[in-house]
This record gives C-alpha cells, structure tokens and sequence, in this order.
C-alpha cells in the first residue's frame, strides 16, 4: 500500500468542530485503502490554550530566562497535546491509531535547541506501527538528539516534519492542511481578492515562502522538492484540493506556467533600512560594516553596496544595536524603522521587459515611495513604509491582475 503523509496545522485542531473536520479527512484517505502518517501541529493561534505562542508566554513572564534546551522541552509539549488528542479522537471512532513524539518516530536530529537539522529518519517504528494498520500521528516540529534529549525545528518546523517523513518514507504525497484554500497570489488577509494557485513548481514556492509567504515553510518544500514528492496545500475546513506543487506538470499545465510573468506577491514586515555614506579616510567602510554585523550575529538583507556607501536592513528587534555597533566603530547611520520588503515573483518575468516599470506605476498611482528595491531573474524587491505595506500589496496583485 501507498502512503499518504498528512499534516494539520494550529487552527486545523484548535476546537472540536476544526478536529471533527480532521478526523473526515483522515477517513477519507484511509478508505482509498492508503497507509496513513499524519502530523500535528500544537493547537491554535497565539493567546489560545496550549499554542506554541501561550507556551513561550509562560516563561516571559518571568524575564524568560529558561536555557534553550529546556525552552525545546516546553515547547514541545504543544505537539504532544494535539498527538495525544487527535489519537484518542481517531481510536473513539474506531480508528486504530498510535501517537509518537518526534523521537518516538525516529527523527534524529543534532543538537542546535531551538533550529535543531534532522540528520536521519530512522522509520522502523513508524513502518511497524503501519503495518499494523495503525494511523500513525506524530508530533511535528520535534525530534531528539542521539543523546535523547528533545529539540525543535524551528518556528513553522512542523511543515518540515511532514515532509522530511515524506521523504524517508517514500510518500506517495504530502498532504499539508491548514486554515486557507492552498497557497494564495498573496496573504488573503491583505488582498482580500487572492486567488489560489491550482499548480505550481517547487522553486516558486519556496521562493514565496522565503519571501514571507508564511503558508509553508521554505525548508519543507526543498525536502520535498529533492525528494521528487508532490505537495499539495489545502484547507482543512472544505473539500476543494487546493494547490499542487509539483515539477512534473502535463502538457496542459505548462502552458499555463508560462504564461504566467508574476505568479504572486509576498511581503515580510518589520524591518529597518540601514544606509552608512562613505567617508574621506574610511576606505574599507563596507567591510568595517558588516564585519560588525557578523560579529554581533546580526541578519542583513536587502544589500545594496556602492561606492557611495552601504544600503541594507535589519529587523526592527535588532536596530537599536545595529546602529549602536556602527556609531561606536565611526560611521554615523541613517536608520529608518518600520519598513516592509515587499516581493513580486515569478519565474516566467525572466528576461521579459516592462515589468519593473508596472511595479512603479502601480506604487506611484497610488502615492506609495520606493526606499530601495532590487532583483533577480524570478523576484523583484521593494522597500516600502510599513504604513503603505497593505496598500502597496493590493496595487501590485491589482497591477498584474493576479485576482484572474
Ligand atoms: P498552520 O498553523 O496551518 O501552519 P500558518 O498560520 O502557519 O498555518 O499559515 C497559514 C497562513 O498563512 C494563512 O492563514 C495566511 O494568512 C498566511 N499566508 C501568508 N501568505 C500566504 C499565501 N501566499 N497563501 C496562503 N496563505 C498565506
Ligand atoms: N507549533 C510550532 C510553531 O508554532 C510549529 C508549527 O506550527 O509548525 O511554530
Ligand atoms: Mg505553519
């Protein structure tokens, strides 16, 4: 028999009506006579109870001084809830099920608590619990050491989880459920009119993902995507496929990928434009800047270096030091916080002309200032205000008609 790996998201078990909805589509797959191994996520969204977010907010409370191995043991009693939920759920409607933790599961992963890598899938107990003819649940975001003690995987590590199983287990396919109809041309709760895309490749999602597009996380889908398994991203609430993510598309398919210039918009707010001007007698300013950001492991993006100096960000969490660290070495940085870099991608914008020029169209019609922006062969970037963020969404998934 074929397996299926199944992963359900926060808000897919946050309440008994999500769970009911869980437990209809675990039925489903299991009368097409699949092997099943379904994947959870902790349930619900910040603030709810047992979500990774009201998890972490235990430990704030008391100036979160908990070191990070004990911090993955916290955090990873979330999955452990939901594991254990969903199983009793399945096992009172007659469904023979068995819930593991990620280690019970055989993800061994190295010792980085809190981003911990899977090294291996060791799939005995799982292929044993199936043969069996159990549903297999295991916990998402987690594994543990060669040592035993329990990491995660990384905020959205559950999405990685499924599909790294996928992979050792030789899916048939990676089911990924969650609370939107697929991956969307945009976050639907900006751009209200977001469509869903029916078929895409893996590069062009992992690049959205990356870009901010939170539905699925990037890691994921490049497990998937070395492992050959299609994805498919779907909503737990309807019975609407979603979309596919896959490279082998049929003739019919293709076409339509082609055609297609901008394929979605994406954006990751939050962050601070950081521009260092040359200076007479600092003749090895760039690398003076970020050789210090290095050194106080602080992330740079959106890099635009030039004679005249250095133009990049920072998240906004980290500019106060950021231009701290640059004041004490010499260089006197504008900052500007509160900006967002908004993504326009698509594979098919390769070598096509004019497409820069309806990016600013679109922003300038609607009043929106450029800070910065640059590209790639698939991307094109902006910097914009945070307060025109949403706004400048909107124009652009407008501008390329990507409601269509
Ligand atoms: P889950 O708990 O199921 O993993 P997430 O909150 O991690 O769910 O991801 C789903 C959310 O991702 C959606 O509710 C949506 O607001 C957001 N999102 C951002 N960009 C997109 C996009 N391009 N397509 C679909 N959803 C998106
Ligand atoms: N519960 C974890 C998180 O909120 C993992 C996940 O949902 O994928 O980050
Ligand atoms: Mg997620």
């Amino acid at each position: 028999m074929g397996i299926l790996v199944q992963k359900f998201g926060g808000t897919s078990l946050s309440t008994d009506e999500a769970r009911r909805y869980v437990l209809g589509h675990i039925s489903r797959e299991r009368q097409r006579q699949l092997d099943l191994v379904v994947v959870v996520s902790a349930m619900g969204r910040k603030g709810e109870p047992y979500a990774t977010d009201t998890l972490l907010s235990l430990i704030h409370e008391h100036g979160d001084n908990l070191p990070p191995r004990e911090r993955d043991m916290l955090l990873g009693c979330g999955e452990m809830i939901s594991a254990t939920v969903l199983c009793s759920i399945l096992r009172s409607n007659s469904i023979p099920a068995v819930a593991l933790t990620g280690g019970g599961a055989g993800i061994i992963t190295d010792s980085q608590f809190g981003r911990a890598r899977i090294l291996e899938i060791r799939t005995e107990a799982i292929h044993k619990a199936l043969q069996e003819g159990q549903v297999v649940i295991v916990t998402g975001f987690q594994g543990v050491t060669e040592t035993g003690e329990l990491t995660t995987l990384g905020r959205g590590g559950s999405d990685t989880s499924a599909t790294a199983l996928g992979a050792a287990l030789r899916a048939e396919r990676i089911d990924i459920y969650t609370d939107v109809n697929g991956i969307l041309t945009a976050d639907p709760r900006i751009v209200k009119d977001a469509r869903p895309l029916s078929v895409v490749g893996y590069a062009e999602i992992c690049n959205m993902a990356r870009q901010g597009a939170k539905v699925i996380h990037p890691r994921a889908v490049e497990i998937a995507q070395q492992a050959r398994i299609p994805l498919r991203v779907r909503s737990t609430f309807s019975e609407e496929e979603g979309t596919l993510v896959t490279d082998s598309l049929d003739a019919e398919q293709a076409a339509i990928v082609r055609d297609r210039y901008v394929t979605g918009v994406a954006h990751v707010s939050g962050v601070t434009q950081i521009t260092v001007h040359a200076q007479d007698g600092h003749s090895d300013m760039q690398l003076h800047v970020f050789q210090a950001m290095a050194h106080h492991h602080i992330s740079v993006d959106f890099i635009n270096v030039n004679p005249g100096g250095a133009v990049y960000t920072v998240f906004d969490a980290d500019a106060d030091q950021a231009v701290a660290v640059l004041n004490e070495i010499g260089y006197y940085p504008k900052a500007v916080s509160g900006c967002a870099k908004i993504s326009v991608i698509g594979g098919g914008m390769n070598g096509v002309p004019g497409i820069m020029a309806r990016i600013v169209e679109a922003l300038t019609e609607e009043g929106i200032p450029i800070l910065q922006s640059a590209d790639s062969n698939t991307t094109i970037w902006v910097l914009v205000r945070e307060a025109f963020m949403a706004k400048a969404l909107q124009a652009l998934h407008a501008k390329f008609s990507l409601h269509q």
